[in-house]
């Protein structure tokens, strides 16, 4: 059966698809049920998109002319009916770029059309400096990554840019990030003429909006149509997935939890307003309540600060230990108000709570009994995300496959592919 969404279009409803937006939708559904199902034979295609068989064969041929499916032939007899030949995404079509620029450091990551892993890299920078400064120092990293791309695969589909903050992503400008201390950064024209692509090769987007895409991709959370993730870094924001796909909201600010008022008397934030969440619960305000000596220390690294914060809780030493459960507090206040506005099936918390897991959550899942409206909690299942550090990065490469898949233009044939060199 195909999944809810994924079933192909026949009959167009008046004023709503045009031809060419039909086609485009097939296209991509069929590619979409090859990528997750292949390989297939068209008989099978035609099955589980609901399309007739000529209707198949024709968006097939379309596919392999363009290079981003192949016939494997008869791979083995079936056990009923005529053997058939099977089609597979060629997965060296195209490659998909994510990048992650961070308080600390920088990252790059780079699959197939499929999703296997080309090549992963970070390396530390401090994030902070003017976007030109930082984007000198991310050149090397994206280079590599470009490089690794065009070896593996004949295009380059999509690059992907996530960094903590206000994002909107139509237009490709980082609206504010509190974080890096930015401001109306027009990052997705600068990043295509950094790399002499086409501004619509390259998408940005928040940190905390593609943690929660990759997070909704999980095999454990596969069927749940509306799930939450509660980012809990040095900069704090929720990102919400209906149907798999991210809600942005009107221009892309939805999720700013991080900056919503919890008291009026609290402290200034970085945002330059005074009382928001992210001034109670942020990693400033968790280390400045449970460690205040680590912001003095040498080490920026919130790894490591972290991991430091979980040793002396483990030690029950008495600091650390009222200063998570302070903290953890704010944060369940914040988690209620996010299943009070978004009803989610799931919510999940990222971040933070993953390396302080048996001391904070008491705290968070008091909060939750407290101040959800709804009986039961609504009925909402709240989980510590298992993603690592690089969850946003995955997020951002899992955008660009599809966003790569939605834009296959069947006249212009312009799903955004650049030809590497020398094909
Ligand atoms: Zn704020």
């Amino acid at each position: 059966m195909a999944r809810r969404g994924t079933r192909a279009t026949r009959e167009p409803s008046p004023g709503v698809m045009d031809q060419a937006a039909i086609r485009r939708h097939n296209l991509s559904v069929v590619l979409r049920h090859l990528r997750d199902h292949g390989p297939c034979s068209r008989a099978q295609l035609a099955v589980a998109t609901g399309l007739t068989k000529t209707g198949v064969a024709k968006i097939v041929d379309d596919l392999i002319d363009r290079g981003l499916i192949q016939d494997l032939g008869i791979v083995s007899a079936p056990r009923v009916g005529r053997p058939a030949s099977m089609l597979e995404v060629d997965g060296a079509a195209l490659a998909c770029v994510g990048a992650e620029v961070n308080l600390y450091h920088a990252a790059t990551l780079v699959t197939d059309l499929v999703g296997r892993e080309l090549f992963r890299a970070r390396r530390a920078m401090d994030g902070r400096q003017a976007p030109p400064q930082v984007l000198a120092a991310v050149r090397g990293l994206l280079d590599q990554s470009l490089q690794a791309a065009t070896e593996a695969c004949r295009a380059i589909g999509s690059i992907t840019v996530t960094l903590p903050g206000l994002v909107n992503p139509a237009a490709g400008v980082v609206v504010n990030s509190p974080s890096l201390g930015w401001r109306d950064v027009p990052l997705r024209a600068e990043i295509a003429r950094l790399l002499g692509v086409g501004p619509a090769q390259v998408a940005v987007d928040s940190i905390a909006n593609l943690a929660a895409l990759a997070e909704s991709r999980l095999p454990e959370h596969q069927g749940v149509r509306s799930l939450v993730r509660l980012e809990l870094g040095a900069g704090i924001g929720a990102g919400h997935v209906v149907d798999g796909r991210l809600q942005r909201g009107a221009g892309g600010s939805a999720g700013a939890i991080g900056h919503v008022m919890v008291d009026p008397r609290g402290p200034m934030c970085r945002c330059g307003r005074t009382g928001c969440l992210d001034a109670f619960a942020g990693l400033t305000a968790l280390l400045r309540a449970a460690a205040p000596d680590l912001l003095e220390s040498r080490s920026d690294d919130p790894v490591e600060q972290l991991g430091e914060v979980g040793r002396r809780a483990a030690r029950g030493e008495r600091r650390a230990l009222a200063g998570i459960g302070e903290v953890g507090t704010w944060v369940g206040r914040g988690a209620a108000t996010l299943i009070n506005l978004q009803d989610p099936e799931v919510l999940v918390l990222g971040g933070y709570v993953k390396s302080l897991q048996p001391w904070i959550l008491p705290a968070i899942e008091r909060e939750l009994e407290l101040r959800v409206f709804a009986p039961d909690r609504a009925g909402c299942q709240v989980s510590v995300s298992p993603l690592g550090p690089d969850g946003a990065l995955a997020g951002a490469v899992q955008l660009g496959r599809d966003r790569v898949l939605e834009d296959l233009t069947a006249d212009s044939g312009g799903w955004g592919g650049q030809r590497a060199a020398g094909d």
